[in-house]
């Protein structure tokens, strides 16, 4: 093999396998980057060789439905940045949550998710697998103690995201995947928020680490892509029936040959969504116009010491009410001139948006109270802008809201 000038990858920094893991262009006639492989199927060398790869007894690709080189190299390369044996490629993040999820549980299985989940993923357990017989229940996660006590025999999964979407709750992933590991249950992580960079969940005790991938590992609004790490048995077994016949939600190599582009800057895009971040969730946390403000960083957090042990930075995402509520919210919105309204998050560009109305109305309001995403919260994805320049936008649309405080 041509691969003997090459470290074992594992020995390498963070943002060195972010760039070069897997890939070696010696094999590819010296190519820099990797080839894109478009082919949507893969020749056999004769029948029996066919039969071999459909059988798993030889490696090899037979459709890009099932594997891709590639995308196996992206497969790879967020296995390596996770910490985990393998990858999985999907067309979405709700393609890896339901990819992952159908192939987990059954008619009478159970779900144990924390209180706070992204819009669709709620949308999903309850409109969707609760349909088919899948029993879903939500405890506060922040609390262990109270996952350990809902716990029991039919619970297969433990769900959780952290921070979770909206409301940059934190959930103790060792203590958590240590309850569910106890009862034989797979616990999953919804990493989009932290990134691999800030938070491992797997070194931690959690068994799958999912993204939406078109968020902070994309990182540049051009795509919708979703990402899974785990085991390589379970993510054999995901490939083959979660993806591959029950939902098909198989990412394009175009939008893998993009996600690798962005992961090469995740780090440093990291540092400054971070930095940025905790100088606007001060400055935010000062104003007299702002009622709260959650963000990990802040002293303020009511789980700021779990975040300092969990996370190496304090992520790009900050959560904050006004004074007057969603009135307010709506007239600070509206006056951002710099700072864009949109959904999704950990883009260059900053963005702000209302979860009530946006990406959590799949909640009922009663359903919004129970699970802790107040009517008045705004989100904020704070982007790789000069920080200076997000700092003066905020700051004109909050003294716009002084009339009406006052
Ligand atoms: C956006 C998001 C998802 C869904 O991902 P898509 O790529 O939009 O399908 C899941 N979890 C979290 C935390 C998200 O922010």
């Amino acid at each position: 093999m041509s691969r003997s000038n090459h470290k074992p990858s594992a020995s390498q920094g963070f943002a060195t396998r972010a760039i070069h893991h897997g890939y070696h262009s010696a094999d590819e006639q010296g190519a820099l980057l990797p080839p894109l492989h478009l082919s949507s199927t893969f020749t056999f060398s004769s029948a029996e060789q066919g039969g071999a790869v459909f059988a798993g007894e030889q490696a090899g690709h037979a459709y890009s439905r099932i594997s891709n080189p590639t995308l196996a190299l992206l497969e790879q390369r967020i296995a390596s940045l996770e910490g985990a044996e393998a990858g999985l490629a999907t067309a979405s993040g709700m393609g890896a949550i339901s990819a992952l999820l159908w192939s987990l549980v059954g008619p009478g299985d159970e779900i144990i998710a924390d209180q706070t989940l992204y819009g669709c993923t709620f949308e999903f357990m309850h409109a969707g697998l609760a349909r088919f017989g899948v029993i879903i229940t939500h405890v506060d996660m922040t609390d262990p103690d109270a996952l350990r006590t809902a716990i029991g025999a039919r619970s297969k999964v433990v769900y959780f995201e952290t921070p979770a979407n909206p409301n940059m709750r934190l959930i103790d992933i060792a203590a958590c995947a240590d309850i569910a590991r106890a009862a034989g249950a797979v616990c999953v992580v919804d990493n989009t928020y932290a990134t691999p960079l800030l938070t491992r969940p797997l070194e931690l005790g959690a068994d799958v680490v999912l993204h939406s991938a078109t968020k902070y590992l994309g990182g540049h609004g051009d795509l919708i892509a979703g990402l899974l790490a785990g085991s390589a048995e379970l993510m054999q077994q995901v490939r083959m029936h979660g993806l591959k016949d029950l939902t098909g939600a198989v990412m394009s190599p175009f939008t893998a040959h993009l996600i690798m582009r962005g992961l090469k800057t995740l780090e440093l895009r990291m540092q400054r969504h971070c930095a940025s971040a905790m100088r606007i969730a001060e400055l935010l946390q000062r104003h007299p116009a702002v009622a709260s403000v959650a963000y990990p960083g802040l002293a303020s957090h009511p789980q700021h010491a779990l975040a300092c042990r969990q996370m190496s930075d304090f992520g790009g995402m900050i959560a904050l009410e006004l004074h007057g509520g969603m009135a307010a919210g709506v007239q600070f919105m509206n006056a951002l001139q710099l700072i864009q309204r949109a959904v999704s998050l950990g883009d260059a560009e900053t963005l702000i948006q209302h979860p009530a109305s946006m990406t959590h109305a799949t909640y009922t309001p009663q359903q919004r109270a129970a699970h802790g995403i107040s009517d008045g919260l705004v989100r904020l994805s704070v982007g790789l802008e000069t920080p200076e320049d997000l700092i003066a936008d905020l700051q004109q649309a909050l003294a716009s809201l002084h009339s009406l405080a006052a």
